[in-house]
């Protein structure tokens, strides 16, 4: 599986990919460790101590997350050898999660990356099966051999379950890989394979409630919340994507506000404050001196200029000065927008036509619109980038 999700604990690097654990997945070490120790193998093969249990329980677990580990690096390795930048994984509830920068470049590239994953896992169940095999058959090697006989088996079950076509599951990339491939597009794919894996999340959901009513509580549960897992990633995946390509589509001049309202830098800081702020309601402006854009007033620098001294100090005085950062040409792209937002810490750029100040591009504006778009639904008419 690979997606996005949050931080956690950065464990190590290896050849630049850093390795981190999600707080939840110490919740599954443990769960697992129990159930290995205190089930699985007691249950399987009985008549051992105790602490001979725990023991290979113990490390069927670290393998076991090895495995994972294995599975996910794989991933990585091929997204990076390909051109792709995979600079993090992070052991998460259900496995793991290889943190790429953005989508595939190419059909074939996706289709490598997804399949690296549970090819490393059947892999490793076979080397794990010829270790079992290895194991003499005596009975002091008994539980020794039930581990790597267990470990060949999840091994191969890992890379059945992550070959589901459904997005976000590397069968599910496979699947999209396929249909973009087919048709092209990597919007339409990515929808088709999304709604598969949603489909997918359902079935689990639905096996998950039959095994509880059936007396198995654990497993059901388990299923369902693996199910439920899987289609809010289905769906978030598919909303990140169309979102970032709208985005990247649209020009900051077709949604930016023109003619914006200007200050001059000769204006009293209360001044700005009555007969602008509060009375348009709006979160800042353009400041303009003789015709020419000389920089931006918002409402960060205003909250930051002590009321006392509001009376005497001039927009002049504490406007962000003109510069690269917080302007953006007219051209540019709303994603461009976004990134220098962000970078330059405001909600708001200047939109420059040249030298001359053609409009005001916000923070709010964007996400309105985006949420406009997402709920009309439809993609927007320009001819495609892929
Ligand atoms: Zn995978």
């Amino acid at each position: 599986m690979r997606g996005e999700s949050g931080q956690g604990i950065e464990l190590f690097r290896l050849s630049g990919v850093a390795v981190a654990i999600d707080y939840s997945w110490l919740i599954i070490f443990a769960l697992v460790l129990w159930g290995l120790s205190a089930g699985y193998f007691p249950d399987r093969y009985p008549g051992f101590a105790i602490s001979s249990y725990w023991i290979v329980g113990l490390i069927a677990t670290l393998l076991f997350f090895a495995s994972v580990l294995i599975h996910e690096l794989s991933h990585a390795f091929v997204a990076n050898r390909l051109g792709e930048q995979v600079s993090r994984i992070t052991l998460f509830i259900f496995g793991g999660m290889a943190h790429l920068s953005g989508e595939p470049e190419k059909p074939a590239v996706e289709f490598k990356v997804a399949g690296a994953g549970p090819l490393t896992s059947l892999i490793l169940g076979g080397v794990f099966w010829g270790v079992q095999q290895a194991i003499p058959s005596a009975p002091a090697f008994t539980l020794w051999k039930a581990v790597f006989r267990y470990l060949a088996y999840i091994n191969v079950a890992l890379a059945l379950f992550n070959l589901l076509p459904g997005f976000p599951l590397d069968g599910g990339r496979l699947l999209r890989a396929f249909i973009w491939w087919r048709t092209g597009s990597l919007t339409r794919a990515t929808s088709r394979a999304a709604d598969w894996g949603q489909g997918i999340a359902w079935g689990l959901i639905a096996l998950g409630a039959f095994e509880i009513f059936a007396g198995a509580l654990v497993g059901g549960l388990w299923l369902i919340f693996i199910g439920l897992f899987l289609r809010s990633a289905a769906l978030s995946s598919y909303q990140h994507l169309f979102v970032d390509r709208m985005l990247s589509r649209m020009r900051v001049r077709d949604i930016m506000v023109t003619d914006p309202v200007t200050l001059t830098p000769d204006l009293t800081v209360s001044e700005a404050v009555d007969r602008y702020f509060l009375h348009l309601g709006f979160g800042g402006f353009p400041v303009v001196s003789e015709g020419r854009v000389i920089g931006l007033l918002s409402l960060p620098q205003v909250s930051n200029c002590p009321i006392e001294q509001r009376a005497t100090r001039r927009v002049g005085d504490i406007m962000r000065r003109m510069d690269g950062s917080i302007a953006i040409a007219d051209t540019a792209s709303v994603a461009d927008a976004l990134h220098r937002m962000a970078e330059a810490n405001t909600g708001r750029l200047l939109v420059m036509d040249g030298e001359r100040l053609a409009g005001l591009v916000t923070r709010s504006g964007i996400a309105r619109l985006v949420q406009m778009r997402m709920v009309l639904g439809g993609e927007p008419a320009v001819p495609a980038a892929a």
